[in-house]
Parts: C-alpha cells; structure tokens; sequence
C-alpha cells in the first residue's frame, strides 16, 4: 500500500541511478562561499567533507566571493580540493562599500554598543558589510545569474556523514524554495528593531505577503505579538537564486531594510532576514528541513535521526506529480531505506 512505498527512496535521487534524461536535467547549481583568503585552512576543511561525504559523486562547482582578489595559494589550494570547478570572484565594490545614506556617528555608536554587549563580532566593520552582503545582495552577483540553486558552505564548518542523495534534485524535485539545516535563537540585542521594521513593511505592504505565509513560529508566546528570535542558522543553506532574485516581496523587504540602515546601526544579521523573508513570502511547505545532513557550525551541531531519510521519501512522495509517472508502484517488497549513516564505505581516508 502507499505505507510500504512511502520511504521508498526514489531511484533518481541517488547515485549514477537515475535515468539519463532526468541527469540531463540536473539544476543549476553551485557551493558558493563568502571567504576570506586567511580562511583557508577553514575552507579546506569544510570542502573535504562535503567532497568525500558528497560532492565528489556530483562535482557541483564551487564557487568562491571575496571583497579583495583571492591569492595564487588560496585558488591552487581550493582547486585541488575538488574534482569540481571552482571560480573565484570579488564582491562588487557597491555590495561591500557602506552606503552614502548610512550615518556614520550613528554607526559608529552602535559598534561600540556592539562591542560592549560582545554580540557575536558586531564590532567589527566587515561584519557588517558582510550580513549586508549575505542578507540581500549574494544572488544579485552575476556570476550566480545562470544558476537556480545554491548551497552556502563557510570555511571551519563540518559535514560528517554521508549524504546519499542530490539535495539540488531534491529542491528541483519537489519544488521546495528554501532548506536548512538547523534552527537556533540569538541574543535579541543584536537585531533589536528588525521586528518593528519588518511589522511596518507588512503593514506597508500587506499584499506582497503569501497568503499562505505562516508567522507564527516566529512569535513569542508569551505575548503573542513580539519576535521569539528563532531563526534559521543560515551559514547553511540550500535555497532557489529565483526566489531571492525575483521575489518581490524579498526584494522590497531587503530595500525596505537597507534604507533603514540596521545592517550598520544594529546588526540584523542575514539568518534573521532570510528567516522573516522565507516566513512572509513563502507558503510553509516551500521550506525543507535537511534533517537527515550532519552538520555542524561552532558549537550548534545537528546529528540525523536514524532511520529512513525524510527527504528521500518526500522526494518519492512528490514524484508522481513532478516527474509524471510513479517511480515506485513496480515494487512490492519491503521499503528499502538509504541510510544516512556517518559511516562510508568508501576506499582510504575518511573525514
Ligand atoms: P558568524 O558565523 O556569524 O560568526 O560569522 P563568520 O565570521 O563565520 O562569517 C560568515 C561568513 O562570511 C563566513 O563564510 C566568513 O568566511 C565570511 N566573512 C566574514 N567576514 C568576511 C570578510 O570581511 N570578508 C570576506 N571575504 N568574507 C567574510
Ligand atoms: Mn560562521
């Protein structure tokens, strides 16, 4: 019955096994990284997991920003750490440069403000430009104007399981906009007025939101009215370059927001803005979950569930739809699973 076939992986999805005219399809897609040529040995770090534990099956390339030219060292050390092509890139000098609008005693003050509450690395400059950069303008660069999707990958972060499926043919497949990875809560300090700034945009513009948006994950219990600063931990996300790029709700909000200047005068960083932006103009079920990716930021890891992966059998859930035929009506036997173990079964080293 539909029970049986339901964590049916579908065939598509997964290594070398899909039929040539879906790989044609492939999206386009691409790892891009904001990164800094120091980082290096951060880079390379999160770039061997994600290869040995993925990317070496799918060879996506890589994609790598920089507000200054990356050195010699840096694109030899990242080329060779990919079967993938890699392309470097600087960040416009407009999408790093603080705008001429942007009160620069007002800016200054809340740096200090920063500095004294030790929020996350509000006090620094290039923190700021960065959030800004992250929130609103990445999928503005041209190099991303041919793709549909990208997987954001920051140096020092960690892949430690295999992942057996294509998360870009997911996204495709099931016409899923935006995935994360985990979801954590910030001190409020260092977004303060976003929610009142982004409850006048609504108010604003009430028809830019979804209809069928759902806020209310974000909105403190207590009062039911004010901002619980739940957000995706967005220094991992798969998400669609058309939503961001297109969207006119997202692009209005992030104007909206730049001309408000909390990128500066506070530190609305880019996980509370892709969270509100996904939240009011996205219907829920654009947004994916990749519970079944091990990974890890700093601290704040996430371990799969054991158990059949959730997004395989979304996948096959979707495909009658999407693909126009049942992949998975031929079978009758028991549901076979692709585990997301952490172990590999793969010849030498492991990460
Ligand atoms: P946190 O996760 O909020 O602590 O912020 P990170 O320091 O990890 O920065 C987020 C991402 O932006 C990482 O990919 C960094 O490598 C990158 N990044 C941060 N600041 C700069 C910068 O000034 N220049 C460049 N090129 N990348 C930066
Ligand atoms: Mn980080």
């Amino acid at each position: 019955g539909a029970n049986k076939n339901k964590y049916r992986p579908m065939k598509w999805l997964t290594e070398n096994s899909y039929p040539n005219d879906l790989q044609a399809k492939s999206p386009k897609a691409a790892l891009i990284s904001l990164v800094r040529d120091e980082e290096l040995d951060g880079i390379l770090q999160s770039m061997r997991q994600l290869e040995f534990h993925w990317n070496r099956r799918y060879r996506y390339p890589w994609i790598f920003f920089n507000e200054k030219p990356f050195s010699e060292e840096f694109k030899a050390a990242t080329s060779n750490a990919t079967l993938a092509q890699t392309e470097y890139h600087l960040v416009p000098h407009a999408h790093w440069a603080t705008p001429s609008h942007i009160n620069q005693t007002l800016y200054h003050n809340s740096l200090d403000y920063l500095s004294l509450t030790s929020v996350g690395k509000g006090h620094l400059l290039s923190y700021h430009a960065m959030i800004r950069w992250q929130s609103g303008l990445f999928y503005l660069h041209p190099a991303l104007a041919a793709y549909e999707y990208y997987w954001r990958v920051e140096p020092d972060v960690h892949f430690f399981c295999d992942i057996p499926y294509d998360p870009f043919r997911f996204m495709q497949g099931t016409g899923m906009v935006y995935g994360f990875n985990m979801a954590i809560l910030d001190d409020a300090r260092s977004f303060a007025s976003l929610w009142s700034t982004t409850r006048d945009f609504i108010t604003a513009y009430p028809d830019l939101v979804h209809p069928e948006a759902s806020l209310d994950w974000l909105l403190d219990p207590q009062t039911g009215l004010t901002y619980n600063n739940c957000q995706f931990f967005s220094n991992f996300e798969i998400g669609s370059l058309a939503f961001f790029r297109e969207d006119e709700g997202n692009r209005k909000y992030f104007d909206w927001l730049e001309e408000r200047g909390g990128f500066y005068y506070s530190r609305w960083g880019d996980a509370p803005v892709h969270t509100l932006s996904v939240s009011m103009f996205l219907p829920p079920d654009r947004v994916w979950w990749f519970r079944d990716i091990g990974y890890q930021h700093d601290i704040a890891r996430h371990c799969p569930p054991p158990g059949p992966s959730e997004s395989l059998a979304a996948a096959a859930a979707a495909a009658p739809t999407i693909t126009g035929h049942r992949a998975s009506t031929t079978s009758t036997g028991s549901s076979t699973v692709t585990s997301t173990s952490s172990s590999s079964s793969s010849e030498g080293e492991e990460y």
